[in-house]
């Protein structure tokens, strides 16, 4: 039995042409990028292709872009760093925020640090009018996803940007979903820092970056060297530098035929699984969304049990943000939209890539239909 992977919004297998990269730069370029010699200078050299390689990706030709450990680590650097950086810190964030986001901000908050969590309706949809107030009463940074990893909702950060400035406030955006699924325009979109991570759409793992608009500063999480211009001390991961520049190169190469496809990858799946399937919900905004994100709930069926059930049938799909995972509460997002614990718990995610065929999805809605039949029986 073929295994098929459904669980790209937790992480996604390498490109080729990331593989080979990372195997070029591990086995020929042994050097310590801050080394002045020439070892040194050839991997120099990778580490600055790879930061002009976002740049490019993301429409951000000539801001600055700092490569950090990952996303997590990114959302963590641009929370913090803004609290010591500014005399009366007020952090917002939405109320969907990856915990990267949320648990920092609500740390943040026990810390005696002003902080708001912005609510959202049933839909997801952020409330513009209570962001308004927080704006009013002095917040200084407001962070907002650009895509949600469990509903793959969009959040249109950009028209919140004209509101948020208006204020004076900064907006920072996660953009850890949104990257390589679909067009990422960073100079017109008005965000002021935003979070990047690769393994999503065929990077690597354990590296990710920040772009920061001209005149936006962060300060390091950590003390040490100073690379990074002393915004991530820390010898620099060369091979994962490389795999980024791949990936980079990939998604600005092919990101709009990525997303057509997938879009369309979606619309069938989903046929195939209402011939499959009597009846089922579809959670999160039908329109507003990512193209390869799907977050179903099966009636009485709870997610978890159908998670195991789908995996014993060679399907792997998630329940929830895999950095949650294990946990028994039900998904903060979903709650947030106003299920209640046990509706929240039905919630499945079934995400993919650009190299998911549409016949292992033809065949996962198969396998799902069965598993769903049977668990209804029980
Ligand atoms: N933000 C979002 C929206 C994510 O989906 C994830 C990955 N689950 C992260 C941040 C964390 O990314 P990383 O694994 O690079 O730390």
């Amino acid at each position: 039995m073929d295994r098929i992977y459904l669980d790209w919004n937790a992480t996604s297998p390498l490109l080729p042409s990331v593989q080979d990269a990372m195997t070029e730069a591990l086995e020929s370029v042994p050097g310590n990028a801050s080394s002045v010699h020439q070892h040194g200078q050839q991997a120099r050299s990778i580490v600055e292709r790879a930061r002009r390689a976002v740049a490019d990706a993301v429409g951000a030709p000539g801001q600055s872009v700092v490569l950090t450990g990952g996303a997590t680590e990114s959302n963590n650097q641009v929370l913090r760093s803004h609290v010591r950086r500014v005399d009366d810190p007020h952090i917002v964030c939405s109320a969907v925020e990856h915990p990267s986001v949320i648990e920092v901000v609500e740390q943040l908050g026990e810390e005696g640090v002003e902080v708001a969590i912005c609510p959202v309706d049933e839909a997801g949809r952020l409330d513009r009018e209570y962001l308004r107030d927080e704006l009013k009463a002095g917040a200084t940074l407001v962070s907002v996803m650009w895509a949600n990893n469990e509903m793959g909702n969009l959040y249109q950060v950009g028209e919140l940007a004209d509101m948020i400035h208006e204020y004076g406030a900064l907006l920072h955006s996660d953009t850890t979903q949104a990257f390589g699924r679909l067009p990422i325009d960073f100079e017109s979109s008005g965000v002021d820092i935003a979070t990047l991570s690769f393994h999503k759409t065929g990077g690597p793992k354990g590296i990710g970056a920040l772009v920061l608009r001209e005149g936006c500063k962060v300060g390091s999480l950590m003390a040490g060297g100073h690379q990074e211009r002393g915004r991530r001390p820390g010898t620099e991961n060369v091979p994962a530098a490389a795999g980024l520049e791949a990936a980079a190169q990939a998604v600005d190469e092919q990101v709009e035929t990525w997303q057509q496809e997938m879009k369309q990858q979606r619309s069938t799946f989903l046929e195939q699984l209402r011939e499959a399937i009597d009846d089922f919900e579809i959670r999160g905004h039908t329109e507003q969304c990512l193209p390869n994100t799907l977050n179903l709930a099966f009636p009485d069926i709870d997610g978890e049990d159908l998670l195991m059930a789908l995996d014993l049938e060679g399907v792997s799909v998630s329940s929830g943000s895999a950095c949650t995972a294990g946990s028994l509460e039900p998904s903060h997002v979903i709650l947030a939209m106003g299920y209640d614990h046990d509706d929240a718990r039905r919630s499945v995610r079934f995400s993919f890539g650009p190299s998911t065929s549409q016949a292992s999805l033809e065949e996962a809605a198969d396998r799902i239909g069965r598993v769903v039949r049977r668990l209804s029986n029980i």
